[in-house]
């Protein structure tokens, strides 16, 4: 399987997956005129569209594409039902496609019903994970999105994660400030920042990397409480639960 994917709107990662025959699967797409013509340039067969969660910016594009390609298949979670899904997926099902099968994680927190969708290597997290950092929890989710990280954390290592949102040099920036002695991270942001600046691509994410420089996957680490000031016997879900508030008030972004 091949990977590709769109930037798109302020900061979105549209992806799309495809094979030897050409038949792709696009996941979350924001919007539909960026997607058509990525399509039609690598003249690709689209057969399914993939939801993570209802937000606009990962679904608003659904419409458009189907009119142009009216054979595709929609997967999303429950609460997308009304905006053209053909099929409610949840936690614990497998979609059939591509001749692959993929599995449907329940990954709630940013939303009630969020998804993601596993294809070895790829996780499709949408708003869950971001590189260096994580969604927002709305609806005050922070158990339900706790519990979805420490899900994620746990794949092989070599998973690469696809994430809904291009948020890495913000992210680090408050990581750095939070831990400015953590030379993981300081190491990582001058290399991010540096393919920026060449203008080269800062993909894939792997998750054996995102285990050392995303502090959202590190709630449990000693070096971390003890420099944001948490005593050691505290709870790692405590930690979260500050780091992501800390992270509210530190400029956050959108998502
Ligand atoms: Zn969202």
């Amino acid at each position: 399987m091949i990977l590709t994917n769109i930037f798109a709107l302020k900061d979105n990662y549209i992806w799309i997956l495809y094979n030897k025959s050409n038949s792709c699967i696009i996941i979350d797409p924001g919007i539909s005129n960026l997607v058509i013509k990525k399509i039609s340039e690598k003249k690709l067969n689209p057969k399914a569209i993939l939801i993570t969660h209802y937000h606009k910016d990962h679904i608003d594009g659904v419409n458009e594409i189907l009119k142009k390609y009216p054979k595709i298949t929609v997967f999303g979670p429950k609460n997308t039902k009304n905006y053209n899904i053909h099929k409610i997926v949840k936690g614990g099902d497998k979609i059939h496609l591509l001749a692959n099968d993929i599995d449907v994680i329940s990954t709630p927190g940013h939303t009630l019903n969020h998804i993601s969708y596993y294809l070895k290597p790829y996780l499709f997290c949408g708003d869950t994970i971001f590189s260096a950092g994580c969604g927002r929890v709305f609806k005050n989710n922070y158990l339900n999105m706790y519990h979805s990280i420490q899900l994620i954390r746990l794949f092989p290592g070599n998973t690469i994660l696809c994430c809904s949102h291009e948020y890495t040099l913000s992210n680090l920036i408050f990581s750095m400030n939070l831990l400015p002695k953590d030379h993981n991270i300081k190491r990582y942001y001058k290399k991010v920042q540096k393919k920026i600046f060449l203008k080269k691509n800062i993909f894939p994410f792997y998750l054996y990397n995102e285990r050392k420089i995303n502090i959202f996957l590190r709630t449990d680490d000693f070096y971390l409480k003890k420099w944001i000031g948490f005593k050691k016997n505290k709870d790692s879900f405590e930690i979260f639960c500050y780091l992501r508030k800390s992270k509210d008030l530190f400029g956050a972004k959108r998502d």
